[in-house]
């Protein structure tokens, strides 16, 4: 039965009633920049394959940080390329290490920028896992509690150079908890955990490991994480986590999970959400050929993951997108 003509939907999308009832807009407190920090490097240097985007030397990144502090980006999340590597990743948790120096970098420049540490050791790994890898019944792979120790370690020590969030990534079981305890215990009560906590293991992540060069040298990760076909383990992993004490949940990847998003918005934690480097790539290159128009897309993007849950946003577009909000 059709309420035809007098429900006429169309009233409310005239040109100028329409803005007025719009649900969801983006706004800059959204979103989160991810930053690349080489300690190899001394000058940025491009992304081939996220065009758009640089490593940065750690004597850069405060000026990064401040660029995007200007633009109203009010948090970003770092990660690594140290320049030595080994089997157990000792580079990660070093107080020299290039994440820390970073973020003591970037906190004495823009104070109030939230520095948030991607908490991992594929990075950091000669072989390119997220911990100590050894013999399971099935092969060699990434052993889970003795790389729960690695982890508490890396925390620890972004805490101390002063991180406001950890952001442990490994899909570890027990690294919430366990990271949770081993802050408290050293007195960083106040510093959150952002937890990575329904991480599918994604074809999407392929351009990041140029970035952070992070392949691995055996196998693959779809032993730690999620099969991208499995909606409740994807949401029982962000509820153990929940339990453990995080205080941010995330979905990675962010486009093509919005029904997993929506449903862990519901456990009643605030979300993150992270468009990856292959969502970042197909937009960019799409955009580049002429295909899609880019700003557009952009804005749809992230507009469709916030409405689908995120209270956050970790976008490599995120200093652009600012820019953009500006304009509006
Ligand atoms: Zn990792």
């Amino acid at each position: 039965m059709s309420i035809f003509p007098k429900r006429r939907m169309r009233r409310a999308r005239s040109r100028n009633i329409q803005p007025l009832l719009r649900e969801v807009s983006l706004s800059k407190n959204d979103l989160v920049a991810p930053l690349f920090i080489d300690e190899l490097i001394s000058a940025p240097r491009p992304i081939d394959a996220m065009p758009g985007q640089f490593r940065y030397p750690v004597s850069g990144i405060a000026d990064v940080a401040a660029g995007l502090w200007k633009k109203g980006i009010r948090a970003c999340l770092l990660f690594g390329i140290p320049k030595e590597k080994d089997a157990e990743g000792r580079s990660a948790y070093h107080p020299e290490g290039v994440v820390q120096q970073a973020v003591r970098r970037v906190k004495a420049e823009v104070p109030g920028m939230v520095v948030i540490t991607d908490v991992c050791a594929c990075e950091y790994t000669d072989h390119g896992h997220c911990g100590i890898v050894g013999e399971t019944r099935c092969g060699p792979d990434l052993l889970n509690d003795p790389s729960l120790e690695l982890m508490d370690k890396i925390a620890l020590s972004h805490a101390e150079a002063g991180a406001d969030i950890v952001a442990p990534s490994c899909m570890l079981d027990g690294m919430v908890g366990s990271i949770r305890t081993a802050l408290d215990a050293a007195g960083f009560d106040e510093v959150l955990i952002m937890s990575y906590s329904t991480k599918f293991s994604s074809a999407l992540y392929g351009p990041f490991r140029e970035a952070a060069d992070s392949g691995f040298s055996f196998g693959d990760r779809s032993t730690y994480q999620i099969h991208p076909g499995n909606s409740r383990e994807a949401f029982l992993e962000s509820q153990m986590d929940a339990d453990e004490g995080a205080d941010i949940l995330m979905v990675k990847p962010a486009g093509f999970y919005l029904d997993i998003l929506a449903e862990v918005a519901t456990i009643g934690l605030p979300v993150a959400a992270y468009q990856v480097s292959g969502e970042y790539s197909m937009i960019r290159s799409a955009a580049q050929n002429g295909w899609i128009r880019e700003r557009e897309t952009i804005i749809e993007s992230l507009t469709c993951i916030k409405r689908a849950g995120a209270d956050l946003i970790i976008t490599y577009f995120a200093g652009e997108v600012a820019g953009w909000l500006d304009e509006a």
